[in-house]
């Protein structure tokens, strides 16, 4: 039968052999949503490039307005306003000031910024102040934002929203990110039949196309789908040809177990630098799990329950996708949330366990609830907000227990 390995041992195989980026290209920031920054971008001026009031109000020099208050007004004097988007025409030396709105240009010799709210108009050309600011108060300065040649962004940073808005606000209009893996899938089994068709007797509609693909989306691969074969060994290994030469990763489902159908491994090692790397890991569900090359590329075979080819894909090929695109470990954020076991779950130690769970939020916390059946069934996945793993070690979890649930996304 198998020679099963533990989960982390094949983590450390796929991650020993395939490691490599593919490469680098240049995109205008509008497309580089989720992308993955291959250089670190540097600020090529100061932003803000000038110092800016960020409240309504008048520019004074701080140390002019120390000890006014409601019952001690002082009296500074007013020199007409900066315009809004212009430079100002007056500079504020002591005993003045000039009035400002939010976002506009700091007069030069101005420090701080009193709000509207704390001043009397006296006359065009008097106002009388009733606060004391502190030097710093209600502006920023020029370059606070980000000083000119200041790292912005490192590489491996996966653009956010925030990201693109700070390059647009330096003039960074295109960056370099990786390119996205292209991920190639490919459905094996007589039985199967392409959804978009009738399943005639004793046949059933592919589903780990479609499962396999989104997840390679999520994860910031393209997915390439290249069809259904059927379990006959020169038919998968013309498929998987013809998926090495479009594709940095290759994932075929079904065929990954023992039996006489079972023509994944044979294919595999049928190419050229074709072999396998290990067949069978210690998890449940998606112990018939392979791993090898062909053509120098990464091929993995996935069970084609449906379940379990999403287990196998989370724990193998999701972490491969993403050093193939340049994500590190600091730039991405864990997608877990802490919950409460809902009820006792059995583990056998030597294997991982991946039990669906679903969410319930009761006030300040979560709880998990198991949704058991076998992995047969796609809805075991449809009804989970996440997975628990339970590690290889542990002969299961309590009731009340606290566990960790990874979202699936
Ligand atoms: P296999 O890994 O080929 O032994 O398949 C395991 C189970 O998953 C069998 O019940 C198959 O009929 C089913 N199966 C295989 N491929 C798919 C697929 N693409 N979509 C849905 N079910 C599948
Ligand atoms: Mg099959």
């Amino acid at each position: 039968m198998f020679e099963v390995i533990d989960a982390e041992e094949a983590k450390s195989i796929v991650e020993e052999n395939f490691a490599a980026t593919c490469g680098e290209e240049e995109m205008p920031i509008e497309s580089a949503l989720h992308r993955v920054l291959a250089r670190a971008t540097v600020s090529p001026e100061d932003m803000p490039p000038f110092p800016r009031a960020t409240m309504d109000g008048y520019a004074v020099k701080a140390e002019d307005t120390f000890g006014a208050s409601d019952s001690f007004p002082l009296v500074l004097k007013l020199k007409g306003e900066v315009p809004m988007g212009e430079m100002p025409a007056q500079t504020v030396s002591r005993g003045e000031t000039v009035q400002v709105a939010t976002g506009s240009v700091l007069p030069e010799g101005a420090d701080a910024v009193i709000m509207l709210e704390y001043i009397e108009n006296l006359s065009s050309e008097e106002i009388m102040i009733y606060r004391a600011v502190a030097p710093g108060d209600n502006i920023i300065k020029k370059g606070e934002d980000y000083p000119a040649n200041s790292t912005v962004l490192p590489s491996g940073h996966v653009l956010r929203a925030q990201d693109l808005g700070a390059l647009a606000g330096l003039g960074i209009t295109t960056v370099k990110v990786y390119r996205q893996p292209v991920v190639a899938v490919v459905s094996t089994g007589d039985e199967i039949v392409d959804c978009r068709e009738k399943p005639g007797p004793g046949q059933i509609r592919d589903i780990n196309t479609t499962v396999l693909s989104s997840l390679i989306t999520t994860c910031g691969g393209v997915p390439v789908a290249m069809g259904i074969v059927p379990d006959k060994k020169e038919r998968l290994k013309n498929s998987l040809e013809e998926a090495v030469e479009r594709a940095d990763i290759v994932l075929i489902s079904g065929g990954s177990s023992v039996g006489a159908r079972d023509v994944t491994v044979e294919a595999i090692e049928s190419c050229e630098n074709g072999k396998i790397y290990f067949h069978g890991i210690a998890v449940r569900p998606g112990k018939p799990t392979i791993m090898g090359q062909a053509y120098k590329k990464p091929v993995f075979g996935l069970s084609g329950n449906p379940v379990s080819a999403m287990t196998g894909f989370l724990l193998l090929v999701k972490p491969l996708i993403r050093r193939m695109s340049g994500m590190t470990r600091y730039t991405t954020c864990p997608r877990e949330v802490t919950a409460v076991l809902q009820r006792n779950l059995p583990s056998t130690t030597g294997r991982e366990d991946y039990y669906r769970v679903y969410l319930h939020e009761e006030g300040e916390r979560y709880t998990a609830k198991p949704v058991l059946g076998p992995p047969g069934l796609i809805n075991t996945m449809v009804n989970a907000h996440g997975l628990l793993r339970i590690p290889r070690n542990t002969e299961g979890l309590y009731q009340g227990e606290e566990v960790t649930v990874e979202i699936l996304d």
